[in-house]
């Protein structure tokens, strides 16, 4: 018998899969990380061993579920929601021969610099270890750095990537300190996450057609959505233009 606190009483089958204090936990860390989600939703006895959790074929069940449920959302979504947490980083005195080791192994084509801060201070590509003479990444990194708050919308993000022809951009919290990466191909991604309902119009961000509309009720309405609308950007400068 438990004791102590009084449990609230629900129909909701799922309670006793989330008391569960490991599983809640998980599902923490997979709202905050969608690449991890995407890992354990492609692969996810292997994901699922690899963070340590054991679970019946029932409880699997249920957390793909949740899992998909997480990913299911109406746009527009934020740089926070599509950013890959924790990127890769280099600091200023980082040798170019470790920075260049560190890309190739992670097989990446540039990261960013930061201080003891967290503050960008550089970004460094697979460029600027060829182009330029130095012994550490403070001498070879380029400087001025675009970043955008976790806050950013997707189509703002998109305004940045294709109107400076940039292949990543670094996003920042309200401390300025870097919290994450956005590349062409997490955009990519969201390309097919998108989905219209053909009665209502209602857009929404999901990784399958949702079956039912939230919105409008209608059943089997989804369709994949339109192209993404035109990028709004200064024909002189190149910088994208708020709408
Ligand atoms: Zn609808």
């Amino acid at each position: 018998m438990q004791g102590g606190s009084s449990a609230p009483t629900t129909s909701d089958a799922d309670d006793g899969f989330l008391a569960s204090e490991h599983i809640a936990g998980l599902l923490e860390r997979l709202r905050r990380e969608p690449a991890l989600r995407a890992w354990v939703l492609t692969a996810p006895t292997g994901a699922l061993a690899t963070l340590g959790v054991v679970l019946d074929d029932n409880e699997l069940v249920q957390l793909l579920e949740r899992i998909e449920a997480l990913d299911e959302r109406a746009l527009p979504v934020t740089a926070l929601d599509i950013m890959t947490p924790d990127p890769v980083t280099f600091r200023p005195e980082t040798t170019v021969h470790e920075a260049a080791k560190t890309l190739a192994e992670h097989r990446i084509s540039g990261a960013p610099v930061i201080d003891e801060g967290g503050s960008i201070v550089g970004i460094v590509s697979e460029y600027d270890l060829i182009a330029r003479p130095g012994n550490t990444v403070r001498e070879v990194m380029t400087r001025e750095v675009v970043s955008v708050p976790d806050t950013a919308t997707l189509d703002r993000v998109r305004a940045i990537l294709v109107s400076q022809r940039l292949k990543r951009v670094p996003v920042v919290n309200a401390q300025g300190q870097l919290v994450g990466l956005i590349s062409r191909a997490d955009l990519v991604r969201e390309l097919a996450y998108r989905w219209k309902c053909t009665r209502c119009g209602n857009l929404v961000r999901a990784r399958r057609a949702p079956s039912g509309c939230p919105r409008c009720g209608a059943s089997n309405s989804y369709e994949e959505a339109p192209p993404l609308p035109a990028v709004a950007a200064c024909p002189t400068c190149g910088r994208p233009l708020d709408r």
